[in-house]
C-alpha cells in the first residue's frame, strides 16, 4: 500500500512540541511514515516513542539557531517580551528555512505538517510541490472568534477600556473588554509583531488546510463556522491525548516530572473525591511577586485542598518559585507545592481532583475537558482569551476569576479575594456534570466511528490518494 512520509514541524515550545509529537505517533500507528524535526531538547520523548515500537524518525535542528544570537531557552513568542525581540524572533524563525529544505530534499516526504509561525513552509512546500498542512495547535472557536477580532476590530468602537463590547457575526454572543485585545492589534502601527502576524495570516490563506486538535461535539457552530462562512479546509481529529492513554506516557508527557509520580498519586489517594483543586499556569507563564503573593492568599482564603505547580519561571526575577514565606508551612496539611514541571494529565485524571486554575492554553484546556474536570479561567496572553469565552460562555464549564489584560511579561492584576471567590464556585454541581457530559463526547470523538476518528481517516486516505 502508498506509505505517505510526512514532516511534522512543531514550534520549539512544549505547548506546540507535546501535541505535535502526540499527532505524529497518531499518523504513525495509522501507516503513515512520520519525521519529527525539532531541538535536542525534545530528543527524548521521541526517543520513548521509538522504544514503543513506532515509526518516527527524528531530525535535529537547533532552534533558536546559533546565527541569531538569541539564548536556548528563547524558543517560543510568548517569551519575546517587546517588539524588538519578536523582530529577532521572526529573524530567527527565516533561519531554520534552508536546513528544513536540505531534509526534505534528502528524504522526499510528501507533506509538511507545521506550525503557524513557520510561515515560510508555505512557500517550501509549493517549490518542492508537496503539501502544506498547517497545525494551530489549537481550537475552532479561537480561530474564529481572532479572524473577526482582526476583520472587525469592535474595540475601536468603545470609549473607555471597561466599556464591553460583542464580537460581531460569531453564533454566541461574546462579550469583551478593549484590555483583553493585544496592544499590538489594537495600535495600528506597523511593528515587527504586527508583520509577523500578517505573515502568519497570510500563509494561512495559502496552505492546503488546517489539523484542528480538538473534536466537532466541543464546538460544532464553530466547526460550521470555520469551514463553511470563513471557507478554510479543515479536519478535527482530537483529542488527539486521547489516542494515546498509557499512564506511562501521562506521567512524563512531554518533560522529566519534579515530583514522583507515585508520591503525587499516593497524596491524591489521601483526598475525598473532587475536592482538590490543581493550579498550574502551562509552561511559559510568569507572574510578578506581587502576584504571587496575591495568588497565595487566595489559595489559602478558599480552604481548599490544592496542587500548585510553579518554577524559577513562573516568577519576574526567575531566581526562586516566588511563593510567600510561611505559605507551605501554614498549607502542608492541604497542599502539594510542584517545584518545575507537573505530571498534569495524571494529576487531572485522579478522582480527587475537582477543579483547575487554568490560563487556558489550548492543549491545558482540552486536557481539562478529556478529564471531565471544570476550570477557572484566568488568560494570560496569545489566545487564551478567546479560550476563556469558550469555556465560561459557550461550553459553560468554568468561571472566570476575572483577568482583564492581554499581558507579555511578568503578568498580575488578580487579587487574592477573586481568586478565592472563582476556586470556591467551580466546586458547583451543575458545571461539574456538564464538564463529565463533555469528557464522555471527547471519548466517543476518537473511538473506531467517532467524529474525529472519521475525519482523520478522510485525511490519511486524501494524502494515500495523492
Ligand atoms: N504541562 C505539563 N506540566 C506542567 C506544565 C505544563 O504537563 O507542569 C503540559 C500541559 O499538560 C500541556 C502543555 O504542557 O500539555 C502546555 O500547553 P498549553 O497549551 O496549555 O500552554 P502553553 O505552555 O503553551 O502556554
Amino acid at each position: 500500500m502508498n506509505r505517505p512520509h510526512i514532516f511534522f514541524l512543531p514550534l520549539m515550545a512544549h505547548g506546540h512540541m507535546i501535541p505535535m509529537l502526540e499527532l505524529a505517533k497518531l499518523f504513525s500507528s495509522r501507516g503513515v511514515k512520520a519525521t519529527i524535526i525539532s531541538n535536542p531538547a525534545f530528543s527524548e520523548p521521541v526517543t520513548a516513542a521509538q522504544e514503543s515500537g513506532l515509526d518516527i524518525a527524528l531530525k535535529i535542528i537547533k532552534f533558536p539557531p546559533q546565527e541569531s544570537g538569541l539564548p536556548d531557552h528563547m524558543v517560543s513568542l510568548a517569551q519575546f517580551t517587546t517588539d524588538e525581540l519578536v523582530g529577532k524572533f521572526a529573524k530567527a524563525v527565516d533561519l531554520i528555512q534552508d536546513p528544513v529544505e536540505k531534509l526534505i530534499q534528502e528524504y522526499n516526504p510528501c507533506c509538511i505538517v507545521s506550525d503557524m509561525f513557520w510561515t515560510w513552509t508555505v512557500d517550501t512546500a509549493a517549490k518542492f510541490g508537496i503539501l502544506r498542512l498547517l497545525f494551530f495547535g489549537t481550537g475552532f472557536f479561537p480561530m474564529c472568534a481572532s479572524e473577526e477580532m482582526a476583520r472587525h476590530k469592535p474595540y475601536k468602537q468603545v470609549l473607555s477600556d471597561s466599556e464591553p463590547f460583542v464580537l460581531p457575526n460569531l453564533p454566541h454572543q461574546l462579550w469583551f473588554v478593549r484590555t483583553q485585545v493585544p496592544e499590538f492589534q489594537q495600535v495600528e502601527i506597523e511593528s515587527h509583531f504586527s508583520k509577523l502576524m500578517d505573515r502568519v495570516r497570510e500563509s494561512e490563506q495559502r496552505t492546503y488546510g488546517v489539523i484542528v486538535n480538538s473534536f466537532f461535539e466541543l464546538e460544532p457552530e464553530y466547526v460550521h463556522y470555520f469551514k463553511e462562512v470563513l471557507g478554510r479546509r479543515a479536519w478535527n481529529i482530537g483529542p488527539i491525548l486521547l489516542y494515546n492513554n498509557g499512564d506511562e506516557g501521562r506521567s512524563e508527557r512531554g518533560n522529566k516530572s519534579a515530583i514522583d509520580a507515585h508520591e503525587c498519586l499516593t497524596w491524591l489517594d489521601s483526598k475525598k473525591p473532587n475536592s482538590v483543586v490543581y493550579i498550574c499556569f502551562g509552561s511559559m507563564a510568569i507572574f510578578t511577586r506581587a502576584q504571587l503573593q496575591e495568588t497565595a492568599r487566595g489559595i489559602e482564603a478558599s480552604g481548599q485542598d490544592f496542587i500548585w505547580v510553579t518554577s524559577d519561571v513562573g516568577n519576574e526575577d526567575g531566581t526562586e518559585d516566588g511563593i510567600p514565606e510561611g505559605f507551605e508551612e501554614r498549607t502542608k496539611n492541604k497542599g502539594l507545592i510542584i517545584r518545575g514541571w507537573a505530571p498534569q494529565v495524571m494529576i487531572l485524571n485522579h478522582p480527587a481532583v475537582g477543579g483547575f486554575v487554568t490560563h487556558c492554553g489550548w492543549n491545558s484546556m482540552l486536557e481539562a475537558v478529556c478529564a471531565g474536570v471544570p476550570m477557572v479561567t484566568w488568560p494570560l496572553c496569545a489566545e487564551q482569551f478567546f479560550n476563556e469565552k469558550l469555556v465560561t460562555q459557550v461550553l459553560k464549564i468554568g468561571v472566570p476569576v476575572g483577568s482583564k489584560k492581554w499581558q507579555l511579561g511578568p503578568a498580575e492584576g488578580v487579587p487574592g479575594e477573586a481568586v478565592a471567590v472563582a476556586v470556591c464556585s467551580i466546586m458547583a454541581s451543575e458545571i461539574r456534570s456538564r464538564a463529565k457530559s463533555y469528557k464522555e463526547m471527547a471519548k466517543r470523538a476518537v473511538e473506531e466511528g467517532g467524529s474525529s476518528h472519521k475525519d482523520l481517516s478522510v485525511l490519511i486516505e486524501e494524502l494515500r490518494a495523492m
